[in-house]
């Protein structure tokens, strides 16, 4: 079954603070060289667990956006465009953008994520800071920022496509990403790399319970299942609290609301720094 068509409102994270990911990742980029994969959990120590390549089948499932494609770019692009059109008269930038993240935070315990809550976030920012109602003519244009997210064409992460062909040999594959269910799987069919996964899955939130569900229905033993991603909090802390294996691939334009805390520690946690990487350890 290719997706749940229910979207039941959710309430924000109470841990929504960010953590220093971009300087840790080019930390752990800075060391890398040797022909093996840097498996390291964020304290720096090797993690003793997985040191050798995994030979039996597992189940990995994977993130998509941010992940195996680029997304948060295009939203970071629409919000640059949106404070060169409000040209607010005395608010900075920065100023601008921290009312924006807020409307944000709380657009998404209503409309969920994706292009049309985003778009209701800029209309909502809009109509605070000019103390007015958008007319016709401006709220096409701002809907404009946020419609055209939906028509990006698709642009696969480095290294993408071939991991994933191979990986698709070895090892069940399951994409398992967020938001809304038509605006992903027109991203997933227009990816061209639906072919790799056996089971695709759209979720409104990502849950530990939508974990534990996700697992029940693949039939899969939590064991030999990998939760894969760029997010601490929908892909990481989730997935290890279902008793999931994670693999954490940072990405540098991580959205803010999916910055959480990580285990500085964790036996079930490898940190990569990039996707094709994975070869090395399925
Ligand atoms: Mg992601």
């Amino acid at each position: 079954m290719p997706g749940r068509l229910t979207y039941p409102t959710v309430m924000p994270s109470p841990s929504l603070h960010p953590v220093p990911l971009p300087s840790n990742h080019r930390l752990y980029t800075a060391r890398l060289g040797s022909r093996r994969p840097l498996l390291r959990n964020f304290a720096g120590r090797p993690n003793l667990m997985h040191p050798k390549r995994v030979s039996a089948r597992q189940t990995l499932i994977f993130d998509a956006d941010d992940t195996l494609w680029e997304n948060n770019i295009y939203f970071e692009r629409a919000i640059e465009e949106f404070l060169d059109f409000l040209d607010h008269s005395h608010l900075s930038r920065a100023e601008i953008r921290a009312t924006f993240d807020e409307i944000e935070r709380a657009t998404a315990t209503v409309h969920g994520y994706g292009a049309a809550a985003f778009g209701h976030s800029l209309r909502a920012c809009y109509e605070r800071l000019a103390g007015r109602e958008l007319d016709a003519s401006a709220l096409a244009t701002v809907m404009g920022f946020a419609e055209r997210i939906l028509i990006q064409e698709i642009q696969l992460i480095e290294g993408v496509a071939e991991t994933l062909a191979q990986l698709a040999q070895r090892h069940d594959l399951t994409l398992f990403t967020k938001g809304r269910l038509e605006e992903q799987r027109s991203k997933i069919e227009r990816s061209g790399i639906r072919a790799f996964f056996a089971h695709y899955e759209v979720t409104p939130e990502k849950t530990t319970a939508a974990y534990l569900e996700l697992v029940t229905r693949l039939g899969a033993d939590p064991a030999t299942t990998w939760m894969i991603g760029n997010s601490p909090r929908s892909d990481i802390n989730p997935a290890l609290a279902a008793g999931l294996n994670t693999v954490f691939i940072p990405h540098t334009h991580t959205w803010k609301l999916e910055h959480d805390a990580i285990p500085p520690e964790h036996d079930r946690l490898i940190l990569l720094d990039h996707f094709r990487q994975l070869l090395d350890l399925f």
